[in-house]
């Protein structure tokens, strides 16, 4: 079966007669249980729930493994970070990453005793920067500056090292690139990004090739308590149904876009991984299936920047990206990143190209 038909299908159960394609979301604290609880698949709500098992067949399907579903891409990073590192451990992690996984591993880790090692995405890493490393986290392309590595390699050197690897694939989704299939021992993701899709639901996942760490991940989720909800993991499954649709009209228009931007005078540092010119193309080329939905460009100062932003009326100022409505904004606005001051971040949508465009240009000239 080819990928749209794949994707279309995922964790839908089997035909039967008079029943839904999906089955509506399970709410439920309590299920019927008599006797021996381990006679029943179900039987409490912190535990497990049948709209997650779907999802999560759907998530394993597309990630090639295993799959956990978590209330939010961070509460995946916490998982994962909670079931895999102890006191006396190392951490190594994007320097220029997604700030919040950044602050949740200085303010957090650090303090029971796990030391954060942080690099920049292009950087070359050697065998010092792992020297003892437990998990080396990867994001390709980061968020935001798109930047990307080579996830085979680094995997490789990581296990020399005993490290184990898990990719933040939130920026490529599953549709972009397979981590699992490059040698990562863990897929995680923001599924509130181009997986959902709609800008209406935060959720998160975790994937593995071990079930045995799946297993560890589940028991987190039970126990800390922290799980989603049966209507929001619905909704989610509900979207895989138009996600190659969707992916493949956004990365269409995010190329074209780039383009244009590139090719105006007044745009400088212009970064999508599959612009034939960007330094990451080749690599790029290599381990991404589809090169995502998000630009980066700078314009002028950050005066200039705002401008250009308000000026938008079909592009949206909102912060996150993924969504089938083309949203910007400047980055630095939050502080987080090490961006300049007028970088952009702009999420392409599925809107017609040719209008994004005519408002880019509109609003450029003012
Ligand atoms: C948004 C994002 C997250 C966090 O996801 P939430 O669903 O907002 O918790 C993690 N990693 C990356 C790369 C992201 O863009």
């Amino acid at each position: 079966m080819h990928e749209a038909t794949r994707v279309l299908r995922a964790g839908l159960p089997e035909a039967v007669q008079g029943e839904p394609f999906l089955p509506g979301p399970t709410f439920a604290a309590t299920f019927h249980l008599a006797g021996d609880p381990s006679s029943s698949t179900y039987s409490y709500g912190r535990y497990h729930n049948p709209t997650w098992t779907r999802f999560e067949q759907a998530l394993g399907e597309l990630d090639g493994g295993d799959a956990v579903v978590f209330p939010s891409g961070m509460a995946a990073i916490s998982a994962l970070f909670s079931v895999v590192l102890r006191r006396g451990d190392v951490l190594v992690m994007p320097s220029d990453g997604y700030y919040t996984a950044r602050h949740l591993a200085e303010d957090y880790l650090q303090s029971a005793g796990i030391e954060v090692r942080t690099l920049p995405t292009s950087d070359t890493v050697n065998g010092e920067d792992l020297r003892g490393a437990t998990l080396l986290l990867l994001e390709t392309p980061s968020n935001p500056g798109l930047d990307v590595c080579d996830v085979t390699e680094l995997a490789a050197m990581a296990h020399r090292h005993g490290a184990l690897v898990a990719v933040d694939n939130t920026t490529a989704t599953a549709l972009g690139q397979r981590p699992l299939e490059l040698g990562a021992d863990f897929s995680v993701a923001s599924d509130t990004k181009a997986l959902v899709g709609h800008g209406d639901v935060v959720l998160g996942h975790v994937a593995a090739n071990d079930s045995a760490w799946t297993t560890k991940l589940k028991a987190w989720r039970s126990r800390t308590g922290a799980i989603p909800g049966p209507m929001e993991v619905w909704l989610a499954h509900r979207s895989l149904a138009t996600f190659v649709v969707r992916i493949e009209q956004q990365c269409r228009n995010a190329l074209a876009v780039a383009q244009f931007l590139e090719a105006h005078p007044d745009v400088h540092g212009v970064r999508y991984p599959g612009l034939p010119g960007d330094r990451a193309h080749g690599l790029a080329s290599r381990q991404m299936r589809r090169y995502g939905s998000v630009v980066a460009f700078s314009l002028g100062d950050k005066v200039r920047a705002d401008q250009f932003l308000d000026s938008c009326t079909i592009v949206s100022q909102a912060t996150s990206f993924g969504s089938v409505h083309t949203t910007a904004e400047r980055r630095a606005r939050w502080g987080g990143d090490s961006v300049p001051e007028a970088f952009i971040r702009l999420s392409v949508g599925c809107e017609d190209v040719r209008d994004l465009i005519d408002d880019m240009t509109k609003a450029l000239g003012e």
